[in-house]
Protein backbone atom coordinates (compact mmCIF):
# COMPACT_ATOMS: atom_id res chain seq x y z
CA UNK A 1 0.00 0.00 0.00
CA UNK A 2 1.23 3.37 -0.86
CA UNK A 3 -0.49 6.99 1.23
CA UNK A 4 -0.32 9.77 -0.77
CA UNK A 5 -0.33 13.75 -0.14
CA UNK A 6 -2.33 16.60 -1.58
CA UNK A 7 1.20 17.55 -3.42
CA UNK A 8 0.97 14.22 -4.72
CA UNK A 9 -2.16 14.31 -6.19
CA UNK A 10 -1.55 17.53 -7.62
CA UNK A 11 1.61 16.17 -9.55
CA UNK A 12 -0.28 13.50 -11.02
CA UNK A 13 -2.79 16.02 -11.87
CA UNK A 14 -0.37 17.80 -13.89
CA UNK A 15 1.45 15.16 -15.26
CA UNK A 16 -2.16 13.45 -16.49
CA UNK A 17 -3.05 17.05 -18.05
CA UNK A 18 -0.02 17.42 -19.95
CA UNK A 19 0.18 13.88 -20.88
CA UNK A 20 -2.87 12.65 -21.72
CA UNK A 21 -5.77 15.03 -21.17
CA UNK A 22 -3.72 18.22 -23.04
CA UNK A 23 -2.28 16.34 -26.20
CA UNK A 24 -6.68 15.68 -26.61
CA UNK A 25 -7.55 19.14 -26.59
CA UNK A 26 -9.26 18.70 -22.87
CA UNK A 27 -7.32 20.91 -20.20
CA UNK A 28 -8.77 19.90 -17.16
CA UNK A 29 -8.71 22.52 -14.32
CA UNK A 30 -8.48 21.79 -10.49
CA UNK A 31 -11.46 21.22 -8.76
CA UNK A 32 -12.16 24.08 -6.10
CA UNK A 33 -11.42 22.19 -3.18
CA UNK A 34 -9.08 18.97 -3.33
CA UNK A 35 -9.28 17.43 0.09
CA UNK A 36 -7.30 13.70 0.53
CA UNK A 37 -8.99 11.31 3.66
CA UNK A 38 -9.84 7.92 4.70
CA UNK A 39 -12.70 6.97 2.62
CA UNK A 40 -14.90 4.35 3.01
CA UNK A 41 -15.45 1.77 0.29
CA UNK A 42 -14.28 3.93 -2.76
CA UNK A 43 -10.66 5.33 -3.44
CA UNK A 44 -12.27 9.03 -5.12
CA UNK A 45 -15.55 11.09 -5.65
CA UNK A 46 -16.16 14.71 -7.29
CA UNK A 47 -19.25 16.23 -6.17
CA UNK A 48 -20.86 19.51 -7.85
CA UNK A 49 -22.93 21.96 -5.45
CA UNK A 50 -24.96 24.72 -7.21
CA UNK A 51 -26.95 26.75 -5.94
CA UNK A 52 -27.81 29.65 -8.53
CA UNK A 53 -29.78 31.84 -5.45
CA UNK A 54 -26.55 32.06 -3.83
CA UNK A 55 -24.18 32.57 -6.69
CA UNK A 56 -22.65 29.11 -6.24
CA UNK A 57 -21.29 26.47 -8.64
CA UNK A 58 -18.66 24.25 -6.47
CA UNK A 59 -16.89 21.36 -7.57
CA UNK A 60 -15.00 19.44 -4.75
CA UNK A 61 -12.90 16.46 -5.33
CA UNK A 62 -12.05 13.93 -2.82
CA UNK A 63 -9.51 11.35 -2.69
CA UNK A 64 -8.83 8.19 -0.39
CA UNK A 65 -5.21 8.40 1.34
CA UNK A 66 -4.38 5.10 0.74
CA UNK A 67 -3.50 3.54 -2.88
CA UNK A 68 -2.46 -0.43 -3.35
CA UNK A 69 0.31 0.79 -5.68
CA UNK A 70 1.10 3.81 -7.86
CA UNK A 71 -0.94 2.43 -10.95
CA UNK A 72 -4.19 2.48 -8.97
CA UNK A 73 -3.27 6.08 -7.87
CA UNK A 74 -2.90 7.60 -11.47
CA UNK A 75 -6.21 5.47 -12.58
CA UNK A 76 -8.32 6.78 -10.05
CA UNK A 77 -7.00 10.51 -10.50
CA UNK A 78 -7.18 10.19 -14.25
CA UNK A 79 -11.15 8.63 -13.41
CA UNK A 80 -12.14 11.96 -11.35
CA UNK A 81 -10.27 14.13 -13.66
CA UNK A 82 -13.12 13.42 -16.42
CA UNK A 83 -15.78 14.24 -13.76
CA UNK A 84 -13.79 17.62 -12.72
CA UNK A 85 -13.68 18.36 -16.32
CA UNK A 86 -17.58 17.38 -16.73
CA UNK A 87 -18.67 19.16 -13.82
CA UNK A 88 -16.42 22.64 -13.89
CA UNK A 89 -16.01 22.88 -17.78
CA UNK A 90 -18.87 20.96 -19.58
CA UNK A 91 -20.99 21.97 -16.15
CA UNK A 92 -23.12 18.75 -16.33
CA UNK A 93 -23.24 16.16 -13.68
CA UNK A 94 -19.97 13.97 -14.26
CA UNK A 95 -22.68 10.45 -14.53
CA UNK A 96 -20.46 7.86 -16.55
CA UNK A 97 -21.99 9.03 -19.44
CA UNK A 98 -21.07 9.06 -23.61
CA UNK A 99 -18.60 11.88 -22.72
CA UNK A 100 -16.92 9.89 -20.19
CA UNK A 101 -17.01 6.63 -21.60
CA UNK A 102 -15.07 8.69 -25.02
CA UNK A 103 -11.87 8.41 -22.89
CA UNK A 104 -11.65 5.01 -22.97
CA UNK A 105 -9.78 4.83 -26.27
CA UNK A 106 -8.03 7.99 -25.82
CA UNK A 107 -6.73 6.63 -21.82
CA UNK A 108 -5.88 2.99 -24.11
CA UNK A 109 -3.44 4.77 -26.27
CA UNK A 110 -1.57 5.64 -23.11
CA UNK A 111 -2.37 1.86 -21.47
CA UNK A 112 -4.06 3.92 -19.03
CA UNK A 113 -7.55 2.04 -17.85
CA UNK A 114 -10.57 3.42 -17.32
CA UNK A 115 -13.19 1.68 -15.34
CA UNK A 116 -16.21 1.59 -13.56
CA UNK A 117 -15.88 3.03 -10.18
CA UNK A 118 -17.06 5.88 -8.23
ZN1 LIG B 1 -16.74 7.91 -11.90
Amino acid sequence: MMTVTKPDVEEVFDFLNLMVFEPEGFKVPMADHLDIMELEGYLGITLRSVNPLAGVDFVMCILNDEFKDHFEFVEIVAHEMIHIYQQKVLKTWGDHDDFFWSFKSIFGKYDLPLRERE
